[in-house]
């Protein structure tokens, strides 16, 4: 079983300013732990992912709003400044080309795993995506990576049904919104009640399961939620493949939820989407960083989500 690696500095290079959690030591923190912890030698690296196209990003997202990022992100490059999308996103001068890589990385892991060069993938990538909607940036996010990535497999690698999994603590209401009623799509996600960005209470579609779970839900009932509501819907629908938008933020030491998850937690979940995989779609997983902002419980964590995706 081979697990490849994603990342590349130009995801280091979106900065929102000093104390704003989504920030670049994140992924310095799951770099580091990937060597002390020795996954750095179980795992494939890929630093040579190309930039995402505007045909990519058309996936998920309509021109108009494209257009409107595009303006932002010159806007950005030109002043030498941030500029503000919503209360807690901005836009540095070097945020073009973080989008731009996130979004190409989570494609070109799409590829490898469809090429069967790889069985899975781990894109550590960042800004985030799972709450850019079709038409709007927000909540730290700008493209949203995973629903490009699963529209990629099927509009241009002709797959027929791919799920997508979120476990981050906030609703991953942008990939909720690209998705809804795409039949080819099955999307499963748990999340904090009455969090931001206080959505998915109703799902928007049919082909969506969300479990919304109230402040301090531990693993083991979240553990309960996976194995009765997610994995027995995944098993009916059969995934050519699985996309995860993985968030860390549902961890019992991460500020910005009140969840209770741990490592462990991480580890079980992960093992489960392995076994759908293996039943299903050929192991095929591509997973991509989403929140999770105590910088070691979310390298601890990534550690773990690794660790089962490499079977090691
Ligand atoms: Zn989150």
């Amino acid at each position: 079983m081979t697990t490849a690696f994603f990342s590349h500095p130009d995801c280091r290079k979106h900065d929102m300013g000093t104390g704003h959690p989504e920030c670049p030591a994140r992924l310095d923190a799951i770099e580091d732990h990937l060597i002390a912890s020795g996954l750095a030698d179980v795992v494939v690296r890929h630093d040579d992912a190309p930039l995402a196209t505007a045909l990519d990003l058309e996936h998920a997202h309509e021109r108009r709003y494209l257009l409107e990022l595009d303006e932002v992100l010159n806007e950005a490059a030109q002043a030498e400044r941030l500029v503000a999308v919503d209360p807690d996103t901005a836009a540095c001068p070097q945020t073009r080309q973080a989008v731009l890589r996130a979004a190409g990385i989570a494609v070109a892991a799409t590829d490898l795993v469809i090429d069967g060069k790889a069985e899975n993938a781990f894109c550590a990538v960042r800004p985030p995506g799972h709450h850019a909607t079709r038409a709007a940036a927000m909540g730290f996010c700008f493209c949203n990576n995973v629903a490009i990535a699963a529209r990629h497999a099927l509009d241009v690698r002709g797959l027929e049904r791919v799920a997508i999994v979120d476990f981050d603590v906030h609703h991953g209401n942008g990939t909720e919104d690209i998705v809804a009623n795409d039949e080819r799509i099955f999307m499963v996600s748990i999340f904090q009640d009455k969090l931001y960005p206080f959505t998915g209470g109703v799902p928007l579609g049919e082909n969506m399961i969300n479990v919304p779970v109230p402040a301090y839900t531990k693993g083991d009932e979240i553990r309960e939620i996976v194995e009765h509501q997610w994995l027995p819907a995944l098993e009916r629908f059969k995934p050519e493949m699985i996309f995860v938008s993985a968030g860390f933020d549902a961890h019992r030491d991460d500020d910005l939820g009140r969840l209770g998850l741990v490592e462990a937690d991480y580890e079980w979940i992960t093992l489960r989407l392995v076994d759908v995989a293996n039943r299903h779609a050929k192991g095929r997983i591509v997973s991509c960083l989403e929140g999770g902002y105590n910088l070691r419980a979310l390298a601890r964590s990534v550690g773990a989500h690794v660790r089962a995706l490499a079977g090691a």
